[in-house]
């Protein structure tokens, strides 16, 4: 039972945002930048954050040449610019918001990993770096072999390295802490432990009401607002079943720290399949979706053997051939959202309901442009 005073304090306000990720806490974090006396609530089901912007690699990227050369077959030229822009100006945006230091950026570069079979995509590196030269200042990709041997890869799998200077890594977990700290000191109100179970229009649709169980009394409990965004991601299909959201589980390790590591930075493999960075002297790795595509098009946040084993493999004969004793740290997994359409959904559900979710594999980069236009939508609308 509420008292007069919850009643009165806590449930009404101008916005309110379902799910705490990248997304919903950089919604919020525009909408009190343009508009300091908001109110605003976001609503997080779990503990923390619990879908993918606590779970990530970290990279902070746009896009490697395979995967720029991959689109280009099912996009047009403008499209995968436009793409790629919003990637590096979300990147941008999120670090001038929280700063470097804070999300600890290290621009150390990212390679691709070339091996037999993507030869032919170095034929290629001229026309898109002369794609994308209106975007960067200077080349976007150029070769870097020496470094094959530098870093200890397998030379047998692994024929070219083609290096991004642009790209670098930041420490996820910083990330969104600094986020979180970012708006709470701005006054929006995070609650934590409220998962949404439906939402409805009232008051002739002047207004929105959230609902959420509390789970000690087990009543629902109505929150009020003039506007409401959903950025629940690749858990979205619980309000709107018929949006094209396909969740996809993305699976990780971590090493424990190795004291000779030689390579620095991020890496893209097999067609960005695979994924791995240094994280001070330990390696993180990831991927593997690929292995089992069914099985991995699920929203359930646990590890699996198959891929686990096998990225455990890659790390032991192509990553870290020389290294004798690799212990593994720590694994988990996390939920991405992808579509056939390789761009987030940003729409309206009604005039006062908005939808900005499927951020793909690279909502780290993206997420900041994404709750800036979101924001955008609703303030305008
Ligand atoms: C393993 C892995 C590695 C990745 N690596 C990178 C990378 O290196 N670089 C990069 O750019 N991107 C990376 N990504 C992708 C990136 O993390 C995501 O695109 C991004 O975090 C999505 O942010 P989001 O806010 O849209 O979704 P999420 O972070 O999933 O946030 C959605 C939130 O909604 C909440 N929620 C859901 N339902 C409800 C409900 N009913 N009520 C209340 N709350 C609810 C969830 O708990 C969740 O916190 C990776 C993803 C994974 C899984």
């Amino acid at each position: 039972m509420l008292s007069f005073w919850e009643k009165q304090t806590f449930l009404n306000y101008d916005y309110i945002v379902i799910g705490s990720g990248i997304v919903g806490l950089s919604t919020a974090a525009s909408l009190i930048e343009t508009n300091k006396k908001a109110k605003i609530l976001v609503l997080e089901r779990g503990l923390f954050p619990t879908g993918a912007s606590t779970k990530n690699a970290g990279f902070a990227c746009f896009g490697s040449l395979t995967e720029i050369l991959s689109d280009l077959e099912k996009m047009t030229e403008n499209q995968v610019i436009d793409l790629v822009n919003e990637r590096y100006n979300g990147l941008k945006r999120l670090r001038k918001r929280l700063g470097d230091k804070a999300i600890d950026y290290r621009q150390y570069g990212g390679y691709e990993l070339i091996s037999e079979k993507e030869l032919p995509a170095l034929e290629q590196l001229d026309t898109i770096n002369d794609l994308l030269k209106s975007s960067f200042k200077g080349k976007v990709y150029e070769l870097k072999n020496k470094k094959i041997n530098a870093f200890g890869f397998d030379k047998e799998s692994i024929k070219a390295l083609v290096f991004n200077s642009f790209e670098g890594q930041i420490d996820t977990g910083k990330m969104m802490k600094s986020l979180l700290r970012y708006v709470q000191e701005r006054g929006v109100q995070v609650l934590n432990h409220c998962e949404v179970s439906n939402f409805e229009e009232i008051e002739n649709n002047t207004k929105v009401k959230v609902y959420v169980k509390n789970q000690l009394s087990n009543e629902k409990i109505g929150f009020s607002a003039k506007k409401l965004i959903v950025c629940t991601n690749a858990f979205t299909s619980q309000f709107f079943p018929d949006l094209d959201i396909v969740a996809g589980r993305g699976q990780v390790l971590i090493t424990e720290p190795i004291k000779d590591l030689k390579l620095k930075g991020t890496f893209h493999f097999d067609e960005g399949y695979y994924y791995f960075r240094n994280y001070g002297k330990r390696v993180l790795l990831g991927g593997g979706r690929n292995l089992d595509f069914q099985a991995e098009n699920t929203n359930e946040i646990n590890t699996t053997d198959k891929i686990m084993n096998h990225l455990e493999y890659l790390l032991k004969t192509i990553i870290l051939p020389k290294q004798e004793y690799v212990r593994i740290a720590h694994r988990w997994a996390g939920i991405m959202a992808f579509g056939a359409v390789k761009k987030p959904i940003i729409q309206f559900y009604t005039p006062n309901i908005l939808v900005a979710v499927r951020m793909g594999g690279m909502g780290v980069a993206i997420g900041s442009q994404v709750g800036m236009q979101a924001s955008k939508l609703i303030l305008e609308n």
